[in-house]
């Protein structure tokens, strides 16, 4: 090892050093160097290209899925997103479709060819949601939730895991070794924002987080303007950001009548709106030697 890089000199570095191994070992870059690339379908997330993931944020009925699904397609998006089963604040609200949802998406993703990404929130669901979904998203209120990061680090297909809104960068990277410790290497990390004092966004998108996790991961970087912002005028800029601070992916909420969607509809972007963010986060992907 370079000695600029690393210079034991006290007991008290050379535990620091062990304890920082032994903490997140597996999704550290300290062993593994080379980005982790995952391949879903015909795309590769981690590589060259930015991966834009659109869709609804909960599935809704037949026509808003495969409206929707279509309308991102067209616009250049890689992957379908939509809620099946949905970690609602509220009891009394909109709670998703459950396994009918999951067959809407599957129905969207024949017609669109998008492979589909879709949340899980229970252990004993991971084996019913994998036969639908190409990727797993393990959503921020379950960040922690360790069952069910070890039922995910089981199967073999990708996991989107979500940083918890009241989560350090340490304790994300520690869920995501939890997954990884079970076999399961295929982890996408998503920032999408952490609630601090400021009220003018939903969240708080810490961008810095991104440039940190891939510092100390290989793991490919997500970003989530629609959660982190809650405010469609918000998903150009921020998505810019991103990008010109290194994330590899963005996850977009669209809505084919945001006005009228049972969840976040005023985060949702029109298919309209959408297409202009493709276009507008152009200049950056390319000023970052990146691809669309
Ligand atoms: C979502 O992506 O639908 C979602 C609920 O996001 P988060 O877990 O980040 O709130
Ligand atoms: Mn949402």
């Amino acid at each position: 090892m370079d000695n600029n890089e690393l210079h034991c000199n006290t007991m008290s570095d050379i535990e620091r050093l062990i304890q920082q191994s032994q903490a997140y070992k597996l999704v550290s870059r300290q062993f593994h160097p080379q980005d982790t690339k995952i391949q879903v379908g015909n795309v590769i997330i981690g590589g060259k290209k930015i991966v834009m993931m659109a869709g609804p944020c909960s599935v809704e009925n037949k026509i808003q899925v495969m409206e929707t699904a279509k309308a991102v397609k067209k616009s250049g998006a890689h992957i379908l997103r939509g809620g099946a089963y949905k970690p609602r604040t509220s009891v009394y609200s909109f709670q998703g479709l459950g396994e009918d949802g999951l067959k809407m998406l599957l129905e969207a993703k024949k017609q669109t060819d998008l492979p589909i990404v879709t949340e899980i929130m229970s252990p004993d669901k991971v084996s019913l949601v994998a036969q639908y979904a190409d990727i797993l998203q393990i959503g921020c209120r379950n960040m922690q939730n360790y069952d069910l990061l070890m039922e995910v680090g089981k199967i073999k297909k990708p996991v989107v895991l979500k940083r918890g809104f009241n989560s350090t960068i340490k304790e994300f990277l520690l869920s995501a070794e939890y997954i990884m410790s079970q076999g399961n290497d295929k982890i996408i990390l998503c920032e999408r924002g952490i609630r601090t004092f400021e009220t003018m966004t939903r969240n708080t998108l810490d961008i810095s987080a991104v440039p940190i996790l891939k510092k100390l991961s290989h793991l490919p970087i997500m970003v989530d303007p629609s959660h982190a912002t809650g405010k469609r005028d918000l998903i150009l800029p921020i998505s810019r950001a991103a990008i010109a601070v290194g994330a590899d992916a963005i996850m977009i909420e669209v809505h084919h009548h945001p006005e009228q969607a049972l969840c976040d509809g005023d985060q949702s972007l029109t298919p309209n709106e959408f297409d202009e963010v493709m276009k507008g986060i152009k200049p950056i992907i390319q000023c970052m030697g990146r691809e669309m």
